[in-house]
């Protein structure tokens, strides 16, 4: 199987326990699960409705500002943000528009409108998202496209411990609608590719990029 990132050829492992193979790109360190485990969308959202995203619960509030107190000291003052995939919630989009930031959200399920196909942000924002995606090359590709010049893309999701037999006792890959995984190499890469700048991550969830302004 080739990288659905870099083509490069993987290397492919079976977690024993549950029989799922995974294709791991040595190069840009992707590792994603065999295509045969990807859901289809309503059987994925039977399991994102059991998600308790409550706007008033502290410890989901903490959670995004953890990732805006990373993203915003690089980014400035953005004039507007779009949060992609941003789930039931509206949270993240909130705590923005607090910092005189005018923030869409998209998410397929649950605000699907898709106004940003024709809109251009200074941010876009997407925590917990890529995990998901079936292609997160061309996803990353469509959001590139509705950044400014100089726009800032900022992405959170957990980073795989680089080792097949590691990677096997991780949690993250056990949730079923996790199906790909990467490290910051994978989205240096991608960086490189759409022609983006990659600024910053913080060793663990979190990315940072800008797209370059030529
Ligand atoms: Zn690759």
């Amino acid at each position: 199987m080739h990288c659905h990132i870099c083509n490069q050829k993987t290397v492919t492992f079976q977690d024993e326990k549950s029989g799922i193979a995974y294709h791991h790109c040595k190069p840009c360190k992707y590792i994603f699960k065999d295509p045969s485990c990807y859901q289809p969308i309503e059987v994925q959202k039977a399991r994102y409705d059991l998600h308790e995203n409550d706007a008033n619960d502290a410890g989901y509030r903490a959670y995004f500002q953890r990732f805006v107190d990373f993203v915003l000291p690089k980014v400035g003052q953005p004039q507007n943000a779009l949060d992609f995939g941003c789930g039931r919630s509206r949270l993240l989009a909130d705590i923005l528009k607090d910092m005189n930031i005018d923030t869409d959200v998209y998410d397929p399920i649950y605000h699907p409108d898709t106004q940003w196909h024709t809109k251009k942000y200074e941010l876009i924002v997407s925590t917990e998202v890529f995990e998901h995606l079936h292609d997160p090359k061309s996803v990353f590709e469509q959001l590139v496209e509705r950044l400014t010049p100089g726009g800032y893309l900022a992405l959170q999701t957990q980073f795989h411990p680089n080792d097949p037999e590691v990677f096997k006792r991780w949690y993250y890959h056990k949730d079923p609608t996790h199906i790909v995984f990467f490290r910051p190499r994978t989205f240096r890469v991608l960086a490189e590719m759409y022609g983006c700048e990659f600024l910053a991550d913080n060793g663990k969830n979190m990315v940072v990029l800008k797209k370059r302004k030529v």
